[in-house]
């Protein structure tokens, strides 16, 4: 199964994308990790890539859909399908992922699970935030701390704050995301494949209601 779950900053893709990845066997892409990684071993697509970031701007198309399609191309294991986390944003990445697709129908994607909140309530989210440095576990100081401040309860690594967690940077994404990402939601949605779920729920309500819309297709 070829999944895809789109939302706004803070919506909650990254923590169902782990709960999704553990249940369905499927290759977790998430285009924000895999820039962080980049930016992090100092790679050249990673310098590429930082400036954007900072700002909360999107990465343009070129090096985007290049990055995607090159990790497609090398996946290890195929697993049971994919889960595409945070990608395609634009509709030109979604139209570059329709080639792809077209040449290798097992790319197809299946389902697109929409995560729906009200924008008000996406500052909390994103300045609440805290992630593993190390196994990339995702906590919220309120709605889901670690047992020790700044600890994670996985793997007892250090936690921190996405440098682009801000309500600076959250406004520039939330722009970015009605500009180019909602007509992405269009797109897919025209294709019949999207299926809306409440991410304004607790985290437990959300997942149960994910599983749901993926056991049910
Ligand atoms: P969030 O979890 O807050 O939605 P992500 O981790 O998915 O954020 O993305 C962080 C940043 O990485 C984005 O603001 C953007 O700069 C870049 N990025 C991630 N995915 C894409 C994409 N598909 N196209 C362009 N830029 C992207
Ligand atoms: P995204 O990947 O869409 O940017 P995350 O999964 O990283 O979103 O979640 C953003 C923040 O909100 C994290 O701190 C996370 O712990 C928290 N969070 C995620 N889902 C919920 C929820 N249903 N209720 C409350 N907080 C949540
Ligand atoms: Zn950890």
């Amino acid at each position: 199964m070829n999944i895809l779950i789109m939302g706004g900053p803070g919506a909650g893709k990254g923590t169902m994308s782990a709960r999704i990845v553990a249940q369905f066997h499927v290759n977790h892409i998430s285009t924000g990790d895999i820039f962080r990684a980049e930016i992090g071993s100092g790679s050249e697509l990673g310098q590429k890539a930082k400036s954007y970031m900072d700002q909360g701007l999107l990465v343009p198309d070129e090096i985007t859909n290049a990055m995607v399609a090159e990790y497609l191309a090398h996946l290890s294991d195929r697993k049971c399908g994919f889960l595409l986390d945070g990608y395609p944003r634009t509709l030109d990445q979604a139209q570059a992922f329709d080639t792809i697709s077209a040449q290798q129908p097992d790319l197809a994607i299946d389902v697109v699970l929409a995560m729906e909140i009200p924008f008000a309530t996406l500052a909390e989210r994103i300045t609440g935030r805290r992630l593993c440095k190390q196994c990339g576990e995702i906590y919220h100081i309120k709605a889901n701390p670690s047992k020790q401040e700044g600890i994670c309860d996985v793997c007892g690594s250090e936690l921190y704050q996405r440098q682009d967690d801000t309500l600076e940077s959250l406004e520039v994404r939330l722009a970015e995301y009605h500009r180019q990402t909602e007509p992405v939601m269009a797109f897919y949605e025209a294709k019949g494949l999207v299926r809306h779920i409440n991410a304004n729920q607790p985290i437990e309500a959300v997942w149960d209601d994910v599983k749901k819309a993926l056991t049910n297709l």
